[in-house]
């Protein structure tokens, strides 16, 4: 059985009056900053966890404006544990610009949206279809499953060819009425139904049209993204303690891994503690070795050495480069962290006597 386009948004639609979830932080109040804020938390992140960072990070920053006045790290801190934390730093730089530039409103059309730090066309879709009720088409992970998997679309979506497949099928179903309920009802439907692993067919309202279903392999679509031994990296992470107990952090450079995020002094796999402690004029020895952990990236494997080094004294000035600072284990300050050093300092704490 084939569907009409208006077929199609019709049972999804139904579907969503019926069963979908319309009781989520981001339903509420409806604007485009909170649509903005959810689509971009919801990137690579399940609804479940993106949560309480979302309710956390509208008490923080309620407006548009309030976002693009605080300072970076505050953004950071309340970001820490979400991870990709180039989105944080995005967020907080689309802000200002819509803050200085567009008098704290967001533009209205996909174009322009689209110009903004971190925006690209499905979540400029996503505000303009669910803020502003126009009838754009929006693609995010959801989205493409179910439509790859109602095709049976078997490459794999990274590939520009089959995401131009993925765009026209997602832009002939995007209805003219009501398309801030679909687009928030494909979303929904791809989280709740057409999971990742295990979708259930047998209550979906597509499936007497779906391809994928109709092959016996649903999970066959769309195709993965072809597979590449991820290369490994080791670093020894330098927790060291001053005589007062503090750890020092240094600000890592903008750029690359954990950019912008607070973290230990880093050595190679290799080098010694103690020609970097005497090259840094530290006097310090090393007091423990702690197991090594991996912490995984998109691209590369990343083996943790955690040691903690005790200083005699505390140094006169603390690394040559970039910003550092000594952090209180018991009275936290709001720093974007890495989720490995934020679990290293939870860590620390523990140990760390109450005086
Ligand atoms: S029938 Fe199954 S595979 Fe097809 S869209 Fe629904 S849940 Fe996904």
């Amino acid at each position: 059985m084939k569907l009409s386009p208006e077929e199609f948004s019709a049972a999804v639609l139904d579907w969503f009056d019926r069963h979908g979830r319309k009781n989520l932080p981001w339903q509420q109040d409806i604007s485009a900053y909170r649509v903005w804020v959810s689509e971009i938390m919801l990137q690579q992140t399940q609804v479940s966890t993106v949560i309480p960072y979302f309710n956390r990070f509208m008490q923080s920053f309620p407006t548009v404006s309030d976002l693009a006045a605080a300072p970076v790290d505050e953004v950071l801190h309340l970001w820490t544990g979400l991870g990709y934390y180039a989105r944080a730093r995005n967020l907080h730089k689309c802000a200002r610009i819509v803050a200085a530039e567009f008098d704290a409103e967001f533009p209205r059309t996909v174009q322009q949206l689209s110009e903004l730090p971190g925006i690209g066309r499905s979540t400029a879709g996503a505000i303009c279809s669910i803020a502003y009720g126009g009838a754009t088409a929006i693609l995010d992970g959801n989205v493409k499953r179910v439509l790859a998997r109602f095709h049976a679309v078997s490459g794999w979506p990274g590939k520009s060819d089959v995401l131009k497949q993925l765009w026209h099928h997602a832009e002939t179903y995007t209805p003219q009425r009501r398309n801030g309920d679909y687009t928030q009802a494909m979303m929904d439907l791809g989280a709740t139904i057409c999971t990742r692993g295990k979708p259930a067919c047998g209550i979906c309202p597509l499936n007497t049209a779906c391809a994928g279903f109709a092959r016996g392999k649903p999970t066959d679509y769309p195709g993965k993204k072809p597979k590449k031994a991820l290369p490994v990296r080791q670093v020894q992470m330098l927790m060291l303690r001053n005589p007062a107990g503090e750890m020092l952090l240094q600000q890592r450079p903008p750029q690359g891994i954990w950019g912008g995020l607070w973290s230990f002094p880093e050595l190679g796999a290799e080098q010694s503690t103690e020609q970097y402690c005497l090259a840094q004029g530290l006097q310090c020895a090393e007091t423990e070795r702690w197991d090594s952990y991996r912490h995984t990236f998109s691209h590369f494997h990343l083996d943790i050495t955690p040691v903690l080094l005790q200083l005699q004294r505390e140094p006169e000035r603390v690394m040559a480069a970039g910003q550092a600072l000594w952090y209180n284990v018991r009275q936290p300050q709001a720093l974007g962290l890495a989720a490995p050093v934020k679990r290293l300092l939870e860590k620390l704490a523990e140990l760390e006597p109450i005086a």
